[in-house]
């Protein structure tokens, strides 16, 4: 996307060999081929630079993730530390070390509920697969074997894995994957704008979300359904920030048929909505969380799922019976990543970035929302520092995600790097962000957008 055809590129280019060996994530690999690849080669604050020298601000931090910057000297030092004493070693069979310990006693005290355990994975996906697994052999160990469906939402994003790619509620992850498993099932989606109808307060809109999810519940029998996930504010699925009353709602109908709350926690987690956790944003009392990306700001990858002694307690007198919790990734828990998480969670609270979040967010969302009126724009959501702007024209309502791609791509020739969810383009910069950088984001996306509706009229 940076740059024309590697025609004129060395053999043995990052860029030629990038074509040649490897495969990329959510990439049309045959544009990829005929276009070629941007090659990030160095990070610092908010800033990533190209091998080609050019300077872009990353406002998306990475994958809504990198809390701290891209130069964090700590983070290293850290690392560095931990590797020198104990690259690595394993959570199984009774064994442990300090950073996960440590790591552990920290999530549990920072929870906003009372949590019981940590159970560390790699990623998002890891980290929800496996509470698929947890709730699935929680019910067993209840002996309620038919309480196993686990309810998600349309748009909701959860990972890729086949359990978590099932929870997600986008066709993309579905289509050709021949997913979703059977088990999961979704529910509607809180975007006040795009599902109210017309007269329809915030709060109604709330309840009839509401209300769907109770007529789901009853027509699939309350004895066998599990548990409901969902995102504080969905991310990948466009920046859907719920309707006044969702939480409220949601959580009435799942206490009424006790179903367990699951609050994917990965995007919203360490600081992202102006709280600690979206769940205290919303007032969202989950039974099991999951936490990744700010969490080491993804310096290294490690995820972690909360529970609480209701999920706890069962799950240990099963390991009992069968003699093993037969579930662990070699990496659960990693010594260097698990030191890594503890240095970034100091930071971010010796550096206040939470309360960062909280002073800059009325500029961030001043200068979001005057750009709902621009003539490409239908609407600008946000909280915290994550937005986004949805876009629509005529002149591309054949092709969905064509303005977003054309949008994208003039933000990116300016130096800006955002994301187009398809025709929704989103914003997440670091935490770390100052005043001045959200006005160079904004400038570059005024321009950009501008530019862009020049070659329609
Ligand atoms: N959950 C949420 C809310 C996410 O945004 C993501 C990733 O974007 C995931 C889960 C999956 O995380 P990962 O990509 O680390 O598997």
């Amino acid at each position: 996307m940076s740059h024309q055809p590697s025609s004129t590129e060395a053999p043995n280019s990052i860029e030629a060999k990038d074509i040649a060996y490897q495969l990329h994530s959510y990439t049309n690999a045959r544009k990829q081929e005929a276009e070629g690849s941007l090659v990030i080669e160095r990070g610092e604050g908010v800033y990533v630079f190209d091998n080609n020298g050019k300077r872009y601000i990353e406002s998306m931090a990475g994958l809504w993730s990198v809390a701290v910057g891209f130069g964090e000297k700590r983070l290293v030092e850290a690392a560095t530390r931990q590797m020198a004493k104990l690259p690595y070693y394993h959570t199984f069979t009774q064994k442990t070390h300090g950073p996960s310990v440590d790591l552990a006693e920290k999530l549990i005290a920072m929870a906003p509920v009372p949590m019981s355990k940590a159970y560390f994975t790699n990623s998002g996906s890891e980290a929800n697969d496996t509470v698929v697994k947890i709730v699935r052999y929680r019910s067993n160990a209840l002996g309620k074997p038919e309480k196993k469906k686990i309810i998600s939402r349309l748009k909701g994003y959860h990972g890729v894995t086949l359990a978590s790619a099932s929870l997600t509620g986008l066709p993309n992850n579905h289509r050709a994957f021949d997913l979703p498993m059977p088990g999961i099932l979704h529910t509607t989606c809180p975007h006040y704008r795009a599902g109210a109808v017309p007269g329809e307060s915030e709060l109604e809109f709330s309840q009839r979300c509401a209300n769907d999810l109770e007529s789901l519940i009853l027509a699939e029998g309350p004895d066998t359904v599990a548990a409901f996930i969902g995102e504080p504010v969905i991310g990948a699925g466009g920046v859907i920030v719920p309707p006044s009353g969702y939480w409220q709602a949601i959580q009435a109908v799942l206490k009424k048929y006790d179903i367990l709350l699951i609050a994917d926690e990965v995007i919203c987690g360490f600081g992202r909505t102006g709280e600690m956790f979206g769940s205290t944003k919303y007032e969202i009392e989950p039974d099991i969380m999951t936490l990744s990306k700010q969490l080491s700001s993804s310096y290294l990858p490690i995820s972690a799922v909360l529970i609480n002694d209701r999920i706890y307690q069962p799950i240990a007198d099963e390991s009992a019976l069968i003699g093993t919790f037969g579930h662990g990734f070699t990496a659960s828990g990693h010594p260097v990543a698990a030191a890594v998480a503890l240095e970034n969670l100091a930071i971010i609270e010796e550096r206040d970035l939470v309360g960062n979040v909280r002073t800059l967010s009325p500029h961030f969302l001043s200068r979001l929302r005057a750009l709902e009126s621009h003539p490409l724009a239908v609407e600008a959501r946000g909280v915290g520092l994550i937005g986004a702007l949805e876009t629509y024209h005529a002149a591309f309502a054949e092709k969905p995600g064509a303005l977003g791609a054309a949008l994208n791509r003039a933000m990116h020739e300016r130096g800006l790097i955002a994301r187009n969810l398809g025709d929704t383009i989103a914003f997440c910069p670091p935490l770390i962000i100052n005043e001045a950088q959200i006005d160079e984001i904004f400038d570059i996306v005024e321009a950009s957008f501008d530019a862009v509706n020049a070659t329609i009229d």
